[in-house]
């Protein structure tokens, strides 16, 4: 029995390093809990001032560009362990486009990026809009697309190659910082309910007061919240390894 059991593993790490996957994960252990953190759109003032905080709660987070290349914040944030993602050029509703524009907004760009040394491997749908041909699409260029409308666990080989949905965390959805606090705690006490492993995804924008923002201090209350459940924050693309 031990020799089949031998054989077995032997071939799955086999097949795993054939196909060009590697056996262990280096940067994720298999069961912890994990949040997806992201901010979309184009906020980098916001977002540097916010770097200390990320680095003292040992956060590393998916910043979803508008840009037509590279800028000196997406170095920064890579050179800081960051991910930087795509949302297309200009900000269009996808829905709204001919399949050409779709193209120049949403997969054209990465190119350039790609030349200058960035993986672009994460792309997120402005307005959270589209139709199902764009993940297929998407999927060709990307291995993950992000959506904007629900919670929702994954398991974290589920992500790579994938749709994954996000929940909003902008200032909007709550009236204080003490129900935003006892929110993400639901939001959390409910992660770690599910099966050993499970990721979610959320996002906002720029950090800051307002509506569509997330402010300094509910960052904090996040990241306090999660360390509370030793829940870790993963990168898209730490996960897509
Ligand atoms: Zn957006």
């Amino acid at each position: 029995m031990k020799k089949i059991g031998y054989f077995i593993l032997a071939a799955a790490v086999l097949a795993a390093l054939a196909a060009g996957v590697s056996a262990t994960h280096e940067s994720w252990e298999e069961k912890e809990y994990g949040i997806l953190l992201a901010f979309d759109d184009y906020s980098a003032d916001t977002w540097e001032q916010a770097f200390d905080l990320f680095d003292r709660y040992g956060v590393r987070a998916t910043f979803f560009v508008n840009a037509a290349g590279p800028t000196e914040f997406c170095a920064e944030a890579e050179k800081r362990g960051h991910e930087i993602g795509f949302h297309t050029k200009s900000h269009v509703k996808l829905t709204d486009v001919s399949k050409e524009e779709f193209y120049e907004e949403a997969i054209a760009p990465i190119e350039t990026f790609r030349k200058q040394g960035y993986a672009m491997t994460s792309f997120a749908y402005p307005y959270g809009e589209y139709e199902d041909w764009m993940n297929v699409e998407l999927l060709k260029y990307y291995d993950t697309v992000r959506g904007a409308w629900h919670y929702k666990g994954y398991t974290k080989d589920g992500i790579r190659g994938s749709f994954v949905e996000s929940m909003s965390i902008d200032n909007i959805h709550y009236e204080t910082d003490e129900q935003f606090r006892r929110a993400m705690r639901e939001n959390l006490e409910d992660l770690v309910k599910c099966d050993e492993g499970t990721v979610v995804s959320m996002f906002s924008h720029a950090i800051e007061e307002g509506d569509w923002c997330i402010s300094p201090r509910r960052l904090e209350i996040l990241f306090e919240e999660a360390d509370r459940l030793d829940i870790k924050f993963y990168t898209f693309r730490e996960l897509q390894g």
